[in-house]
C-alpha cells in the first residue's frame, strides 16, 4: 500500500459540487415528478413542435426505437410509449445545439481533459469530422474524403490486421453491426470488443453453456402470466423504467414479486404509474411482496440455498415437488447437483448472504407455491468474480421445477443498451462461432480469420504492451465505461490512431492516440437518406424481438453520415471497392445488407419481409419454443458450482458501482439522483449506518475511498461525502463511472472477463482536514 493513484479528477476534473444536498431516499418511483423531469428538458431544449414529433414517434411501430435501454415494446402501444429516461436520451441526442467550427480552435485536447462528462455532452451535436494530427493539441476540421483516405492509409499500413481493434457500443443497429463485423473480418481480425464485455457477458457465457442460448427464454407477455417474479441485482426504476408497468400488470394478474438487492431501490418497492389515476393521485402499486437485502456477492449462496430447500422438499415428499417429467426428458446433471448441495453449509450461506434463514425459507416457499416463475437480473449478478457460476445457479433453480419453456416462466436477463443483444446476434463477438464464420465465407467468398480476437480487457492489455496501433470505436465512451480508469486511459494514449464515431463529445474524445479522428454521425431519431431513398434500421430487444427503427426528424446538420455510410466508406478506403463485397451497394440500399443477413444469421430468413411487419418478428429460441437445448449434453445442463463466498476483511466494505437516476451508462444528464435523495453532486459514498458506527465515521464526513488489490498500489477516489444509507450491512456504493478507478483491470469475472464492478473491497480513510456538509 504505497503509491497513490489520483483519480477522481480524471472523470470530473476539479469538480467539487459545493451545492450537494442530501435527503432521505424515496420509497416509490415515477409518478408525476417523472413526467415533469422527462418533458421539461425536452421542451426547453427542443421546442414544442420537435418535442411533440419525437415523443409521439418514440417506440411506436412506425417510429424510432429508444436508444437507451433494451426493454421491449408491448404489441399494443399507447400514444406516449416511453419513460423519463427514454425522454432524456432522446432530448440528449436530438438537441438542436451543435458544436461550432470555432470550438476546435478555442478548446485544445488538454482543455477537454479538464471538463466533466456533463460539460462535454452539453456542447451539443457534433456536425463535422475533425482530426488531431500527431504532435498537435488541437482537433481541426477535415473533409470526409480526407478522413477516410487517412483512415484507409493507416489501416493498410499496419503490419498485422490484429493491431487494429474495432469496438462497438450497444446503440449500433443490426445492419450497421453486420457490415462492421464483416469489414473487421474482411480486413483480417476478430478484434471486436463491445459493451457486452462490461455488462452481460457473464449471462451470454453461462446461459450459452447450460441452455444453449445466451439470451432470455421469455417473451414480453410472459410477465403477465407469471405467478412469481424474482428480481435479482437489478434496479428497474432507473435502468429500464417501463419494466415497472409490466410488473404492475403482473401484480394485477396475481403475481408475487420478490426483490433481492443490497439497496432498497425505490423502483423495486412501489410504482406510481403516471398513465393511471391511482399512480398520480393515489399510492400507486406496491411491487415487492418480499425484499431480501442481500450482501453484495451473496447471490450464488442464496440460489444454492433455495435449490437445496427445493430438493429437501422433494426428499420429504417424493414425486411432488420437482418437475420429474421435464427433468427426465430435458435435463442432465440432477444427481450430481443433488449430491453436491447435500453438503451445503447453511452457516456459510447465511454469512455470505447476510440474510436470516427465515427470509430464505419464505422465498423458497413462494417458489414452491408457484407454477410459473421468472427470474430476472441485471448487472448486480453479472459483474462479480463468480458471475458465470451464479447465473448457472439461476438456471439450476429454474430447471428443478421446469420453469423454462412454458408460459409465464423462464430466465430473463435485462440488457441495458438498446441493441447490445442484436449486435452480438449480428456477429459482434471476438469469439464468434465457427458456424457463423462458415456462413460469412459461403456468402461473401473470402476466408475470415479463425483465431479468437480480443475483448475489452484484453484490448487494454494489448495496448499496454504496445500491440494495438489503431483503435476504432463505433459509438460509446470506451475509456469511461471500462474499469481502472488511470490504466485504461494510459493504455489508450499509447495507440497511434484512435477514431470515434459519435453524436456528442465525451471523455473518450480527449483520451486519444497520437493521431485522432472524430467522425460525427446521424442519431437514431434522424432521417437517413441514401442513393436508393430513405432507409431504416432494425434492433433486437432483450426478449429477442426484432423490429424496425425509422428516423423521424431531419438531421441536425447537413453532411452528417449514417453509421452504415461511415463503416462502408472505411471499408472501401481500407480494402478498395473491387473485392467480393459490394460495400457501395450496401451503403446505397440497406435492404441489400438485410438480404445478406438473411442468409448468414439463423432466424433472419426473409428478413426484409419480416422486419416490415408492424410489430417485427420474434427470433427462434430453442429453450423457450420447444424445450430444446443446444448444449454439450443435448439437454439443459444442471451444473455443480463450488461456492466460494466473498471474504470481507476486517474494517473493509464491499463497494458496488451504480448509476444515478439521471444517467444512462456514462452519459450524465444532471447531477441529481432523485430516488436516492442526492441533488447537485455525485461525490458520495452510500454506507450502512451500523458500518459507520463500527468504522468510527459519521454521516456527512469526507473520506477517501481506497481499493486494495494484492500486489498493486492502492487506488484512491478522494474526498467523498459519506451518506448514511440503508444499504446492506458491510456494503457500500458509489457512482459509475467515477468509481471505475477503484476496479483493478485484473479484477474480472471468471470466464467472461467482465470487470468486477459490484464487489470492490475498499476502506474509507477520513480526509485529514475533514469538513462535514
Ligand atoms: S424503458 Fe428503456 S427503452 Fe423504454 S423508454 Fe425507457 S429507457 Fe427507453
Amino acid at each position: 500500500m504505497t503509491k497513490k493513484t489520483e483519480s477522481k479528477e480524471s472523470l470530473n476534473p476539479g469538480h467539487d459540487y459545493p451545492d450537494l444536498e442530501v435527503s432521505p431516499p424515496e420509497d416509490w418511483a415515477v409518478g408525476l415528478p417523472a413526467i415533469y423531469h422527462s418533458m421539461e428538458p425536452a421542451i426547453v431544449q427542443l421546442g414544442l413542435t420537435r418535442t411533440a414529433k419525437l415523443m409521439t414517434s418514440m417506440n411506436q411501430k412506425d417510429g424510432f426505437d429508444c436508444m437507451s435501454c433494451a426493454w421491449p415494446d408491448p404489441d399494443k402501444r399507447k400514444a406516449l410509449e416511453f419513460c423519463e429516461n427514454g425522454a432524456r436520451a432522446v432530448t440528449w441526442e436530438a438537441t438542436p445545439v451543435t458544436v461550432p467550427t470555432s470550438f476546435w480552435a478555442e478548446n485544445s485536447v488538454s482543455d477537454l481533459l479538464t471538463k466533466s462528462e456533463y460539460w462535454l455532452g452539453m456542447q451539443g451535436r457534433l456536425t463535422e469530422p475533425v482530426y488531431k494530427p500527431a504532435g498537435s493539441d488541437h482537433y481541426e476540421p477535415i473533409s470526409w474524403d480526407k478522413a477516410f483516405s487517412l483512415l484507409g492509409e493507416r489501416l493498410r499500413g499496419l503490419d498485422s490486421p490484429d493491431k487494429a481493434v474495432f469496438y462497438t457500443s450497444g446503440r449500433t443497429a443490426n445492419e450497421t453491426a453486420f457490415v462492421y463485423q464483416l469489414f473487421a473480418r474482411a480486413y483480417g481480425t476478430n478484434n471486436l470488443p463491445d459493451c457486452s464485455n462490461m455488462c452481460h457477458e457473464s449471462t451470454s457465457l453461462a446461459l450459452g453453456e447450460v441452455i444453449g442460448i445466451g439470451k432470455s427464454t421469455i417473451a414480453y407477455d410472459d410477465f403477465e402470466r407469471a405467478d412469481l417474479i424474482i428480481i435479482l441485482g437489478q434496479n428497474p426504476g432507473t435502468n429500464h423504467p417501463r419494466m415497472l408497468t409490466a410488473l404492475e400488470d403482473a401484480k394485477k394478474n396475481g403475481a408475487k414479486i420478490v426483490a433481492v438487492n443490497p439497496l432498497p431501490e425505490a423502483g423495486l418497492m412501489r410504482y406510481k404509474n403516471p398513465q393511471k389515476v391511482r399512480g398520480i393521485v393515489g399510492r400507486g402499486t406496491t411491487l415487492a411482496d418480499q425484499f431480501l437485502q442481500i450482501r453484495s456477492g451473496g447471490d450464488m449462496a442464496l440460489l444454492q440455498a433455495l435449490s437445496k430447500r427445493v430438493l429437501d422438499a422433494e426428499a420429504a415428499n417424493p414425486g411432488t415437488v420437482l418437475d420429474h417429467d421435464f427433468l427426465a426428458k430435458h435435463s442432465s446433471g440432477l444427481a450430481e447437483f443433488t449430491a453436491h448441495l447435500a453438503g451445503l453449509d447453511e452457516a456459510e450461506v447465511l454469512a455470505a448472504t447476510g440474510l436470516d434463514a427465515v427470509e430464505i425459507d419464505e422465498l423458497a416457499e413462494r417458489y414452491l407455491a408457484s407454477d410459473r416463475v421468472i427470474i430476472s437480473w441485471a448487472m448486480g449478478l453479472t459483474q462479480h468474480r463468480n458471475s458465470v457460476a451464479t447465473l448457472k445457479e439461476v438456471i439450476n433453480l429454474l430447471l428443478l421445477r421446469g420453469n423454462i419453456g412454458k408460459p409465464g416462466a423462464g430466465a430473463s436477463p435485462i440488457r441495458g443498451h438498446s441493441n447490445v443483444q442484436g449486435d452480438r446476434t449480428m456477429g459482434i463477438w471476438e469469439q464468434v462461432t465457427p458456424a457463423f464464420l462458415d456462413a460469412i465465407e459461403a456468402e461473401f467468398g473470402f476466408s475470415p480469420p479463425r483465431p479468437h480476437g480480443m475483448d475489452a480487457l484484453k484490448s487494454i492489455a494489448a495496448m499496454q504492451k504496445g500491440e494495438v496501433s489503431v483503435f476504432f470505436a463505433l459509438g460509446g465512451n470506451f475509456v469511461a465505461a471500462l474499469s481502472d480508469t488511470e490504466a485504461t486511459e494510459a493504455a489508450m494514449r499509447g495507440c497511434d490512431l484512435t477514431v470515434q464515431v459519435s453524436t456528442k463529445l465525451n471523455r473518450s474524445h480527449a483520451v486519444i492516440g497520437s493521431e485522432a479522428l472524430i467522425l460525427p454521425t446521424l442519431g437514431r431519431t434522424e432521417f437517413d437518406l441514401q442513393k436508393s431513398g430513405p432507409q431504416f434500421l432494425s434492433v433486437e430487444d432483450t426478449v429477442c424481438a426484432v423490429h424496425a427503427t425509422h428516423g423521424s426528424v431531419p438531421p441536425v446538420a447537413p453532411g452528417l453520415l449514417s453509421e452504415v455510410s461511415i463503416v462502408t466508406r472505411m471499408a472501401v478506403a481500407a480494402l478498395g471497392d473491387s473485392g467480393p463485397i459490394d460495400w457501395n451497394g450496401m451503403e446505397a440500399d440497406y435492404d441489400l445488407i438485410r438480404e445478406h443477413i438473411s442468409r448468414v444469421v439463423p432466424g433472419f430468413e426473409d428478413f426484409n419481409e419480416k422486419v416490415r411487419r408492424s410489430s417485427g418478428f420474434i427470433l427462434p429460441n430453442g429453450p423457450r419454443d420447444t424445450r430444446s437445448f443446444d448444449t454439450e449434453t443435448g439437454k439443459a445442463m444442471i451444473t455443480v458450482n463450488a461456492l466460494e463466498p466473498l471474504e470481507r476483511p476486517e474494517g473493509r466494505l464491499i463497494l458496488q458501482t451504480l448509476r444515478s437516476h439521471d444517467q444512462f451508462n456514462t452519459t450524465i444528464y444532471s447531477l441529481n439522483d432523485r430516488y436516492r435523495g442526492i441533488k447537485n453532486g455525485r461525490d458520495v459514498v452510500f454506507v450502512n449506518s451500523e458500518d459507520l458506527t463500527e468504522l468510527g465515521l459519521e454521516d456527512g464526513q469526507r473520506v477517501d475511498i481506497v481499493s486494495e488489490w494484492a500486489g498493486e498500489p492502492d487506488r484512491y477516489l478522494r474526498n467523498y461525502r459519506v451518506v448514511s444509507y440503508p444499504t446492506a450491512k458491510g456494503c457500500a456504493a458509489a457512482y459509475f463511472p467515477e468509481a471505475n478507478v477503484l476496479v483493478p483491470l485484473a479484477s474480472a469475472a471468471i470466464g467472461s472477463n467482465t470487470p468486477v464492478s459490484k464487489a470492490v473491497i475498499v476502506r474509507l480513510e477520513p480526509v485529514a482536514s475533514a469538513s462535514t456538509r
